[in-house]
């Protein structure tokens, strides 16, 4: 199977058939260095479906945080960007959902969500664009994932029920990078 070694098999088959809630971008797995162990997550380059193009503006629903701040590792009066995250390609304009806590991964499909609060309004776009990477990790096994995919309602694949999503995100004309992270499972 292509990947194993440097790649756990999860990840491996996550690089060959890649989550459906990343279907609205075009991604692309990053292979891993040589290590000692495989990783149990695999990244992706994310480009635009459309066009192809690689570069974002991303969006998520922005919030201040009261005091005392009911989020983790957000200080009082800092701005949390909440999800749902949708990405707008900065060539051709196509808009796509890379993530939504609410939906996604293994929390979002099987248990009704994963615990982060949603944003309902108030939208709003970076104005810079990012090239983006997303992580999927898997810390479960394939068998028990497969098992979980065909006895779940919902169509369902294996690959879908990632326990962690990162989005890396740099600004090519050098700003502040982004970074978001969640636990899904
Ligand atoms: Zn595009």
């Amino acid at each position: 199977m292509r990947g194993v070694g440097k790649w756990t098999v999860e990840a491996a088959r996550a690089a060959d058939d890649p989550p459906k809630s990343l279907a609205a971008f075009s991604v692309t797995p990053i292979k891993p260095d040589d290590g000692p162990t495989p990783l149990p997550w695999v990244s992706f380059n994310v480009g635009c479906k459309s066009c192809g193009h690689q570069e974002f503006e991303i969006a998520s629903f922005p919030i201040i945080a009261p005091d005392p701040s009911p989020y983790y590792g957000v200080a009082s009066g800092d701005t949390l960007l909440r999800p749902p995250h949708r990405m707008k390609c900065s060539c051709c304009g196509s808009v796509g959902t890379i993530f939504d806590a609410r939906t996604d991964g293994y929390d979002g499909i099987l248990n009704g969500g994963c615990p982060y609060e949603s944003g309902a309004d108030g939208e709003d776009f970076t104005l810079r664009p990012f090239k983006v990477i997303v992580a999927v990790t898997y810390n479960i096994e394939i068998s028990e994932l497969e098992e979980l995919a065909s006895s779940a309602q919902a169509e369902i694949k294996a690959t879908d029920l990632f326990d962690n999503l990162s989005i890396t995100a740099t600004c090519p004309s050098g700003g502040q990078p982004l970074e978001f992270i969640y636990e899904c499972a």
